[in-house]
């Protein structure tokens, strides 16, 4: 017996259109859902993030359909308004067009998905949310570092770092002491400052960490060593953007259990945002996409 299929896409049948919002996964571009391939061939646009693999573009979406570059660069302090994404998401939508916002990794974990669900509702625009593998997962599994791996670690944290106040002494206190694994998003620049807090608080010097740069890319790359070793061997160096980092005792098992072989790191995998050539102008996207 064939089951009836709750996930199955649902186009709109009102005047108004729909949005997907779509996670693309964390870079290798065969790791999208099924869904999210079917979300992106039905889409009249798609308002795109930069860390968002340009084979999946290239694949999925349909040669009329309309790709806006919404994406934002923390490090070079480039960014596309979230007011403005809002604006564009509904503006789409409201002429009944079948829009698909697409994020990196899984929609829901550290982006704004927030303001744009909230926009979405305020002006009752019909909407899916469609998950994706995140990069925590992703860098995991491309690392050979199981982040639950039993006799190492019960539990795993996702976590961020980006500046001083977004962790509490208390909170550090416990992230030292805890067996859980940690992974940290958006901290690849500051892991200076992780690795002195957590030192600060009493972390064994054993425990391991990895820094994974563009991980499910042809480009990924794994630096590991242990918190001991954390100053003579990776502080002052300048990761790849996206980079992420895991802490904890699983960490050892990369060095058994690693298996990509394409570590050939150095470039670039995912365009800057100012270095697009299909750049959208970031001053006034909603103009411009007109
Ligand atoms: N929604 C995304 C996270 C967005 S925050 C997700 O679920 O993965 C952006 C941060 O995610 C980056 O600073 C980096 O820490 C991490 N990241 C995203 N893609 C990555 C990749 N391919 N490799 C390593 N880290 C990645």
């Amino acid at each position: 017996m064939i089951l009836p299929h709750s996930g199955a896409l649902k186009l709109s049948n009102g005047n108004c259109g729909k949005v997907y919002l779509t996670a693309a996964g964390p870079g290798d571009p065969d790791l999208i859902t099924v869904k999210a391939v079917e979300a992106l061939r039905c889409a009249d646009v798609v308002l795109t993030d930069r860390l968002v693999s340009e084979v999946i573009l290239h694949r999925y979406v349909s040669a009329t359909a309309e790709i806006i570059y919404v994406g934002k660069e923390c490090r070079k302090k480039i960014s596309t308004p979230q007011t403005e994404i809002n604006n564009l998401i509904s503006k789409y939508a409201l002429e009944g067009k079948t829009v698909v916002r697409l994020k990196g990794g899984d929609v829901s974990i550290f982006s704004n998905i927030l303001d744009e669900l909230q926009e979405l509702v305020n002006n009752n625009i019909p909407y899916e949310i469609i998950p994706g593998v995140t990069s925590a997962l992703g860098a995991a599994a491309y690392a050979g570092i199981p982040l639950t791996a039993r006799g190492y670690s019960t539990a795993v944290r996702f976590l961020t770092y980006y500046k001083s106040d977004v962790v509490t002494e208390c909170y550090w206190k416990e992230l030292a002491k805890t067996s859980d694994t940690l992974v940290f998003y958006m901290s690849a620049a500051t892991i200076a400052d992780v690795i002195e807090k957590l030192t600060t608080y009493g972390i064994d010097a054993n425990v391991q960490l990895a820094v994974v740069e563009q991980a499910t890319t042809c480009f990924q790359k794994t630096y590991t060593c242990n918190i001991y070793e954390f100053t003579s061997k990776l502080k002052g160096r300048k990761f790849i953007s996206p980079s992420l980092v895991i802490i904890g005792k699983v960490v050892a098992l990369h060095e058994q259990f690693k298996w990509l072989t394409n570590e050939s790191a150095g470039k670039q995998y995912f365009a800057s945002v100012s270095g697009s050539k299909n750049i959208y102008e970031l001053s006034n996207p909603v103009k411009n996409a007109i």
